[in-house]
């Protein structure tokens, strides 16, 4: 529709970044264009309404939309942050990379029992991430309910990660 056309027009493919090979998506100029970061956000809240009590936004391009689709839904925001930036107490949660491993975490308690959450991420590859994130916040106790995504890279990869945890999947560009 009209806000993927605008999407795809505004967000530039960068080769060889952040090495070669890749082809980054670079989603910076969304926020020079007011209007449409903000039909971004009613896009992606919509999507959400009704069906969340937290939106848990990941480190840290995940925190641009994040905390805009929690005020508009008026629910809690929570940070997931690699290892080491929050203060303690923190749940963490250590996952594999390409090349070694790495650590999420999220403040203890900031995640409550029996929440229905919504994680949040700009982009969607493999989706090592946003599972490692999915599974801290289960630790939690609480349910992932949803994911979100401004971008669903690898499609079919990503979203065999995430099929474990029975949750709806949306983005808005492939
Ligand atoms: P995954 O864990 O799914 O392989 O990688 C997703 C994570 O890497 C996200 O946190 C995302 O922000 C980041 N990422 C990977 N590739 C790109 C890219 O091309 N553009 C942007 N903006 N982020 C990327």
């Amino acid at each position: 529709q009209e806000l993927i056309k605008r999407l795809e027009q505004t967000i530039e493919n960068i080769p060889d970044f952040p090495i070669p090979g890749i082809q980054f998506k670079d989603i910076s100029p969304i926020f020079l264009d007011p209007k449409l970061y903000e039909d971004v956000i009613t896009e992606l809240a919509a999507f959400s309404k009704g069906k969340i009590d937290a939106v848990c936004g990941i480190e840290s391009r995940g925190y641009l939309f994040g905390i805009a689709i929690a005020v508009a839904l008026e629910v809690p925001f929570i940070l997931i942050r690699k290892a080491g930036k929050l203060p303690p107490p923190v749940a963490s949660e250590k996952y594999d990379l390409e090349y070694g491993s790495a650590i999420i975490e999220t403040r203890e308690g900031q995640i409550k029992k029996g929440q229905r959450i919504l994680i949040h991420d700009d982009l969607l590859a493999t989706g090592g991430t946003t599972e490692a994130a999915a599974k801290l916040v289960e630790k939690q106790g609480a349910t992932v309910s949803q994911f979100s995504f401004l971008i669903g890279l690898k499609k079919l990869e990503g979203h065999e990660k995430l099929k474990k945890f029975n949750a709806e999947i949306y983005n808005i560009l492939e």
